[in-house]
């Protein structure tokens, strides 16, 4: 065995020991979020964040440090996509952006994060944006100090979007998002100012049993594999991974909504099935993961959306969908249905709203957080800048904070800035990606219009799942689509869809 044999073997050992902490450690958190008494809280917490510095500790070992000098002659007599040579270059990435910060900020950081948790979950229900906001405050301060610890940067915001989404800039975000913030207005308003579908059918009674049947026999047709996964039921729906072999999501059903179970089964195993078809030679290591936030979430908004409630889609499960609910839907024909799952409106949640203005809450909180971190707007000031963004995009002011600046747990649980732009990066990027297949694979409508998804997922898994962590998701984008980033496809897709729905 050669001096770098023994060096990579090494490595590999203590990636895979920081690998299980980190993956006890969320089995332990999927236990909190679905089956946990509440007598376990306090326990748990504690055990959690014991399992977060362990591994953490492990991570920033200096003989990682050294491991990787030692191994980077070697590193670079491999081609560049060697699965060895980008084990050692992910990992170099990952261990020089977590020596940066310094332990003891960090477990400040988080201790404040949990308190500030603590005082949101009390202030939203009383509206009291007030009781918080010196907490938010502070929240601003330790995001800036964060980025600081990896200066110099372009902008403040981008290493904070590393986390998420790594290599993505705001220079590249700002005008793309400008872009489509001036192509989704008019055609909101356009939607808009019609007369609205009846979606009354989504609001009978369905009952709990016959719902999760539904979800969990189409994401077996999608190719969710319950031989290395499984799904229970939580408050806020989520996807988590313990290995490759065991990948969980979670889904919540409201017997008035049947929407709600549905489309977030169909979400989460999107993430689902991209963990679960990631290389099995990767399992262990730092490449057994999606490439980022963004990636990620355009894999479940290509299940969720553009096969999941596409027209196609449901001239297959429709019937399926009637005979095990034929009191609720036995009148009501396919047409009525299909543009009531794909209903727009002007709303004031992000998480309930439409594939249409989905967007543009996305884009509000993103600017916002842009202008936080740059000291253009302050705390005190951001619940009417919120308001007034509100009602610029979307038309609509919300009546109070609680449904407004406190609605989304994230600012009130880690760093202001980062997280946001995944979704629409996912929104934008499950578009290009698909369009790709489609083109690919022109027949994937027609499978899709007979229950069969083989085509689609074969080509996921071997474009983008197998790759996991390997390439950075610009370098991934480059090699699915041939291009970058590009508004286009999404562009055309929803045009396409709501031009038929509504009259444009
Ligand atoms: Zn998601």
């Amino acid at each position: 065995m050669s001096a770098y044999e023994r060096q990579l073997q090494e490595l590999k050992e203590r990636l895979r020991e920081i690998y299980d902490l980190e993956h006890t450690r969320a089995l332990l958190y999927w236990d909190q979020a679905t089956y946990m008494p509440p007598g376990g809280a306090a326990a748990r917490g504690r055990q959690i964040a014991l399992l977060s510095r362990l591994a953490h500790e492990r991570l920033t070992d200096p003989a990682i440090g050294k491991l990787l000098d030692a191994l980077r002659p070697y590193e670079e007599s491999l081609p560049y996509d060697d699965d060895n040579a980008s084990l050692i270059r992910v990992t170099r990435r990952i261990y020089e952006r977590a020596v940066k910060v310094p332990s003891d900020f960090l477990a400040a950081f988080s201790e404040h994060q949990a308190t500030t948790y603590e005082v949101w979950a009390k202030a939203r229900p009383e509206n009291n944006f007030a009781l918080v906001r010196p907490y938010l405050e502070k929240t601003l301060d330790y995001s800036r100090r964060l980025a600081d610890f990896f200066a110099p940067y372009e902008h403040i915001a981008d290493p904070l979007i590393d986390f998420h989404d790594y290599g993505m800039k705001v220079s590249t975000l700002r005008p793309l998002f400008a872009q489509l913030k001036q192509q989704l207005i008019p055609l909101v308003n356009a939607i808009t100012s019609q007369d609205p579908p009846d979606d009354s059918c989504l609001h009978r009674h369905y009952p709990e049993a016959q719902q999760l049947a539904f979800g969990l026999e189409v994401i077996q047709r999608f190719g969710f594999d319950l031989q290395r996964g499984r799904q229970d039921k939580t408050r806020h729906p989520f996807m988590i991974k313990f290995s490759l072999g065991d990948v969980r999501i979670t889904t919540r059903v409201k017997e008035n909504d049947l929407s709600e179970a549905m489309f977030s089964t169909f979400h989460e195993a999107g993430h689902g099935m991209y963990e679960q078809g990631i290389r099995p030679e990767y399992e262990g290591t730092p490449l057994a993961r999606g490439a980022s936030s963004g990636i990620h979430e355009s894999q479940s908004r290509l299940w969720e959306n553009m096969v999941g409630r596409s027209r196609p889609f449901w001239e297959h499960f429709y019937p399926r969908l009637q005979a095990l609910f034929p009191e609720q839907l036995g009148t009501v024909d396919l047409d009525t249905f299909y543009r009531a799952i794909n209903k727009v409106e002007r709303s004031l949640i992000r998480t309930d709203a439409d594939e249409v203005t989905y967007n543009l809450h996305v884009i509000i909180r993103f600017e916002l957080e842009l202008n936080l971190l740059e000291g253009e707007l302050s705390i005190r000031e951001l619940p009417e800048a919120w308001r007034a963004a509100y009602q610029e995009y979307l038309g609509i002011t919300p009546p109070d904070d609680r449904d407004g600046v406190l609605q989304d747990v994230h600012w009130y649980h880690g760093p202001i800035g980062g997280a946001f732009q995944g979704y629409t990066l996912g929104n934008i990027l499950a578009a290009q990606f698909f369009a790709k297949a489609v083109e690919a694979h022109p027949d994937i409508p027609d499978a899709i219009r007979h229950g069969d998804f083989s085509v689609l997922h074969a080509w996921l898994k071997e474009n983008i799942y197998q790759h996991g962590r390997k390439y950075t998701p610009a370098e991934l984008i480059e090699r699915v689509t041939g291009n970058g980033l590009s508004l286009e496809p999404y562009i055309r897709y929803l045009y396409q869809k709501y031009g038929e729905l509504y009259t444009l």
